[in-house]
């Protein structure tokens, strides 16, 4: 009897330090299982010192598709990539890698899977006023959606230095300042859109919330794409003071999508991420 020998298994994995806390494996291979795709994501747990290895791994292996890249990688991955989409050019930062053959292209769908994530607000972004909390890779891409949708921006971060870097790199898309502490309760009352791209409040992450102590949008909607716990601590204040709001699944989910379409060339299988996604927050050890 002939065997036809199975082909090898497709792997997608994470780049992340810490990584544990992800649920983007519980999601793709949700995706892979419904697309029929022999596939299987893993998180790798990979210190800064140990990077660049991680990406040589990535380069020579014959079964990688590619990997997600997050905090606190996703800038520094940039000068070890053979290429970046215009996207990643813009923003600066890199959220997916795609192998083909051993040439690494950096692709950045943070801001695509924030936008789709912001279209199911009931007030999706506009003209107004925004402040983003937070300068790093996921700030780059708040920043980028909320100054494409037309919004005035102000960027407060624990470094002040990296908030001005941030708004100098994305003045050519629009009305960008970066502001510091004394500014900060003041800009948030006012502002018509919160948006917390701090690693503050995630689980495993820095406790509390990243905006000062009872300052909250008078009447704005609060934004945090942490995604566990649910809500997180600002998101809690925020809905007990009547705002609308939302975490990050959303953009979780879009982003990942965006990135499944990336390594494989299909359409991603939305309802079974989300569907794997809720499952797994509803979990209550999760
Ligand atoms: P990053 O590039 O490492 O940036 C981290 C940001 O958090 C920086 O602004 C940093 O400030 C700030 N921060 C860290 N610890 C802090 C503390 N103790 N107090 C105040 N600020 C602090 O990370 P990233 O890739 O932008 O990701 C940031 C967060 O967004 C993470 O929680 C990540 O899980 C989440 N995220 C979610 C999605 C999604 O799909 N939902 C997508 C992307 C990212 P400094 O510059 O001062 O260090």
């Amino acid at each position: 009897m002939t065997r036809v020998a199975e082909p090898p298994p497709t792997l997608a994995v994470l780049l992340a330090h810490p990584a544990g806390h992800s649920l983007s494996p519980v999601m793709h291979d949700a995706a892979f299982a419904a697309t029929g795709i022999a596939g299987r994501y893993e998180a790798w747990d990979v210190a800064p010192a140990a990077l660049v290895a991680a990406l040589r791994r990535l380069r020579d292996s014959r079964t990688l598709l590619g990997a997600n890249v997050t905090v606190p990688h996703k800038e520094a991955v940039v000068p070890h990539l053979d290429a970046l989409t215009p996207e990643a050019e813009r923003l600066g930062a890199v959220n997916t890698i795609v192998r083909h053959d051993d040439r690494l292209l950096g692709h950045n769908t943070d801001a695509i899977g924030l936008a789709a994530a912001l279209a199911g607000l009931a007030r999706p972004p506009g003209p107004g006023r925004a402040v983003v909390l937070g300068a790093g890779g996921a700030a780059r891409a708040a920043v980028a959606v909320l100054l494409r949708a037309g919004c005035s921006v102000r960027v407060h971060n624990r470094t002040h230095a990296r908030a001005e870097a941030l708004a100098t790199d994305m003045r050519r898309l629009g009305a960008v300042a970066a502001i510091g502490s004394e500014a900060l309760p003041a800009a948030i009352a006012e502002a018509d859109w919160l948006v917390n791209t701090t690693s503050v409040g995630m689980r495993g992450g820095p406790a509390g919330s990243p905006a000062p102590d009872g300052v909250l949008p008078t009447s704005g909607t609060v934004v945090d794409l942490v995604y566990r716990p649910r809500p997180t601590p600002l998101l809690a204040a925020a809905a007990a003071a009547g705002l609308e709001t939302q975490d990050g699944v959303a953009m979780l989910v879009h982003q990942g999508a965006a990135s499944f379409t990336a390594w494989t060339g299909r359409q991603a299988p939305l309802a079974a991420m989300i569907g794997a996604l809720e499952r797994s927050l509803s979990d209550a050890t999760a």
